[in-house]
């Protein structure tokens, strides 16, 4: 009997960016005496489901993009004989239509650390239950991954997670629904253990794979202390006080190690924490721009974030600190113009962004736009392929559209072609060589920094935007290329002498939070 651990995807580069973690962490959680289970990553290689034999037990964890890739080898596997269990978010949110169509004995919802050895038992004694409800399991429950099992030489980042859960509600955005939004943060030392694990293995460069790496505000904190009951600011100030520890912790690390993270943009007024990150080597940061207009900003619930030339002034922030960002946009809001794409692109370079994705809106399960945006469909909404649009993930990859949305001025295909323009502009070779300068110093390190950009920029805009099947397949087929000597750039010396013990600064910092537990909801 084989344990397999999938990770579903309809196109693979050979490389991957960055390792995916739940297949690691699920390892950990899968009991010894089930042996060690083949962990597969189809962002890698394709998986061919006939390996698949009778009595196996295969998990399959899907989000929304994977989830018809997923569904074709969990049918495979029952096929086969093989009990299937699902999990992931879209599970969690659809467990019917895993069972349905993905050929599904068991699905676990929530998270799986603890749900999913369950499931294993039970498929091995033949009474698999039809749902095995995981929770939001607390910190202390998380388990790190078992990098051991990774293969050689096949992944550019790392991937740690240090807290779960998001205190905002923006409207595209599932994380706050389905992680919660109470902060669930590691203790110090798990976290940091797991990192020099990774940092023994080559791995300098490391993302921390969290929802928010910013979970209280300056704001927060001022409005709590204007409450009577100081509870909240004291639960408040020691989350804060534990980033800061874990921050010290990192800080230890050997001075090569980069990380990079999640964060909301209201960190650029906090110069004590950004002071902390550069010092914590986190040199880069996904901040969720979304929209350079307040009417944006207010169509996707995100007015905590600035526009105009206070946007500009605050993305500037993060790099006076040394924290290079990647910044998010949204294309297709209700409120966008013809004009938006042009602002946007001039706010993305005055920003002095080093990196920026542009992503057309997109109704996604569990978040608020998608409830809005399928009650308005009504009981007969539009079919591609006689799927129902508003069930877009399993229209076949080739016939899907790309924009949703009904816009007031604009038509799909616009929203499209301008988005592309965007990212063709923004990734131009000039604009890259002229951001270069800012980013590194050398003229290799420029070389490197160029490659990177291109190769992003192919995974990431060429095979999510294009309609063009001979253009998605060149662009896959160039990134697959690239990211043999990308990986390369990435690599670190092995350092199996590293020892946690020697960069732990001090005993027992993560053991502050195990005081407080309570809901930190906005
Ligand atoms: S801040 Fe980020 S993680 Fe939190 S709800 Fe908004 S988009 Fe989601």
């Amino acid at each position: 009997m084989t344990i397999y651990l999938i990770n579903p995807s309809h196109v693979s580069f050979g490389i991957g960016v960055i390792t995916p973690r739940w297949l690691y962490v699920l390892a950990s959680a899968t009991p010894a005496d089930f042996g060690e289970p083949s962990l597969i990553d189809e962002t890698l290689n394709p998986f061919d489901t006939a390996t698949i034999t009778a009595g196996d037990i295969v998990g399959i964890g899907i989000h929304t993009g994977n989830a018809l890739r997923g569904y074709e080898i969990g049918t495979a596997a029952r096929a086969a004989g093989a009990y299937v269990v699902f999990g992931g978010i879209h599970a969690t949110l659809y467990p019917d239509e895993a069972r349905d169509l993905g050929g599904a004995h068991a699905v676990v919802t929530g998270d799986g650390e603890q749900a999913w050895p369950m499931a294993l038992r039970d498929c091995a004694s033949g009474r698999p239950r039809p749902q095995y409800d995981g929770g939001r399991i607390e910190s202390d429950r998380f388990l790190p991954g078992r990098w051991e099992l990774l293969p050689a030489g096949r992944y550019m980042w790392a991937s740690v997670q240090t807290i779960r859960g998001c205190p905002k509600h923006c409207s595209f955005c599932s994380v706050w629904r389905t992680d919660g939004q109470r902060p669930r943060q590691r203790l110090v030392e798990g976290v940091l253990e797991e990192i020099v694990d990774l940092r023994r293995r080559g791995f300098r460069f490391i993302a921390l794979a969290d929802d928010n790496f910013y979970p209280v505000t300056l704001d927060d904190l001022r409005m709590a202390a204007r409450r009577q009951d100081s509870s909240q600011l004291e639960r408040l100030e020691a989350i804060r006080a534990e980033r800061f520890a874990l921050m010290e912790a990192l800080a230890g690390l050997p001075g090569d190690t980069v990380f990079f993270t999640q964060i909301t943009m209201e960190a650029a007024e906090d110069s004590e924490f950004l002071e902390a990150m550069r010092r914590a080597h986190i040199k880069g940061a996904l901040v969720g721009v979304e929209a350079v207009t307040p009417e944006g900003l207010k169509d996707v619930y995100k007015n905590f974030n600035e526009s105009g030339e206070a946007l500009v002034e605050r993305l500037r922030g993060f790099r006076r600190h040394g924290i290079h960002v990647l910044g998010s946009f949204i294309f297709g809001l209700p409120s966008d113009r013809a004009e938006t794409f042009d602002a946007t692109l001039t706010v993305a370079e005055r920003a002095e962004l080093t990196f920026a994705q542009f992503v057309m809106l997109t109704p996604f399960p569990g978040t608020l736009d998608f409830a809005a945006w399928e009650k308005s469909l009504g009981a007969e909404p539009p079919r591609v392929t006689g799927v129902p649009v508003s069930r877009h993930w399993l229209i076949p990859q080739a016939n899907r559209p790309k924009v949703y949305m009904n816009h007031p001025v604009m038509t799909a295909d616009e929203i499209r072609r301008r988005t592309q323009a965007v990212w063709d502009r923004f990734y131009s070779f000039r604009s890259i060589w002229s951001r270069s300068r800012g980013a590194v110093t050398s003229v290799k390190a420029r070389l490197a920094f160029v490659l990177i950009s291109k190769i992003y920029r192919q995974m990431y805009a060429n095979t999510g935007i294009a309609t063009d099947s001979a253009r998605i397949n060149r662009s896959a087929r160039w990134a697959r290329l690239m990211a043999i000597p990308c990986r390369r750039l990435f690599a670190g010396r092995p350092m199996p002498e590293l020892q946690a013990a020697l960069v732990r600064p001090r005993e027992k910092a993560g053991r502050m939070l195990e005081m407080f537990d309570g809901d930190l909801t906005h």
